[in-house]
């Protein structure tokens, strides 16, 4: 390929250079995960591969096979599903990879110390390879907005190559949680270092609901960060707005099941799983796939 056709492709797929692996224990079950991510080849996409199942069957990370689940993203393809599964695919996305095939031998992802660094990190070492197949780009060309006044997330053009986020995160005067504002235009370098570390988070009220529940028995103070009503237990914060830059991390991950890189800004407002992918959903239909026009020109 000459240059100048290279120049006019634009960004081409990636995948990872080498197998990378992660493991630990998922924040619902308790169970130990392992995850293998292992590179794939041009148009594969993100795809999961459960195999602790008969026929190891796969699930693509697309946002047509997101289903609703109460605080995680969750896949469910045919018979098999995966589920956590935002912070994966927020490192994999927001280190610029098109194409993995992630093995796993559990439905849950691990939960980790409640961020995406361990993650991003293993990516990040295993580096990079580019193939000769363009990337599959959307252009937001108009505002597409999902929810309503109290909650919602909205892509709109912009003037700015790449992706711009930023998340408002607003529980009320009330909550322990402070309200805080992050923004970022998407890179590899800012989100393993600005991004992945920011951490989950809970108030203590619902910490012991859920534990009450008997879910996340596990977990303590130290898996994620949990807000009593002087803020966080036993922990402190990594950045003082690490709960929104850990929703525009949940951000990133729902966004990525739109199977495309983003080429706009996202203005998200107290919104969490549900409208994200609900956005996911409809972006590859709202936008113009940039990499075609291009490929035709040249
Ligand atoms: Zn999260």
């Amino acid at each position: 390929m000459d240059f100048l056709t290279k120049m006019m492709q634009g960004p081409l797929q990636r995948t990872i250079a080498h197998v990378a692996h992660v493991n630990g224990r998922g924040y619902w079950t308790g169970k130990n995960v392992s995850l293998t991510f292992l590179p794939a080849e041009p148009d594969t996409g993100i795809v999961f591969r459960r195999m602790d199942l008969v026929d190891q069957p796969m699930i693509p990370a697309l946002a047509a096979h997101r289903t609703d689940a109460p605080l995680r993203t969750k896949l469910v393809y045919r018979d098999a599903s995966v589920e956590m599964v935002e912070h994966v695919m927020a490192a994999l996305y927001g280190m610029g990879i098109d194409n993995c095939i992630i093995e796993c031998d559990g439905a849950e992802m691990p939960g980790m110390d409640g961020s995406a660094y361990a993650m991003a990190l293993a990516i990040h070492q295993a580096g990079r390879f580019t193939s000769d197949r363009p990337a599959k780009l959307c252009r937001i060309e108009k505002p597409i907005r999902i929810g309503n006044a109290e909650a919602y997330v909205e892509a709109s053009p912009s003037s700015c190559p790449g992706l711009t986020l930023v998340y408002h995160l607003d529980y009320g005067p009330e909550s322990p949680i402070p309200s805080t504002s992050t923004s970022c235009l998407l890179s590899p370098e800012e989100f393993l270092w600005s991004i992945a570390p920011a951490r989950t988070f809970l108030t203590q009220s619902d910490a012991v609901k859920l534990q009450d529940s008997g879910l996340a028995k596990h977990v303590t103070h130290r898996d994620l960060v949990i807000f009593g009503p002087s803020g966080p237990i036993d922990n402190q914060l990594r950045f003082p707005d690490e709960c929104s830059r850990h929703k525009l991390l949940d951000l990133i991950g729902d966004l990525a099941l739109c199977g495309h890189w983003i080429d706009g800004s996202v203005f998200a407002y107290r919104s969490g799983h549900n409208l994200n992918g609900r956005l996911a959903e409809q972006i590859p239909i709202h936008s113009s796939v940039t990499n075609d026009a291009l490929t035709k020109a040249a």
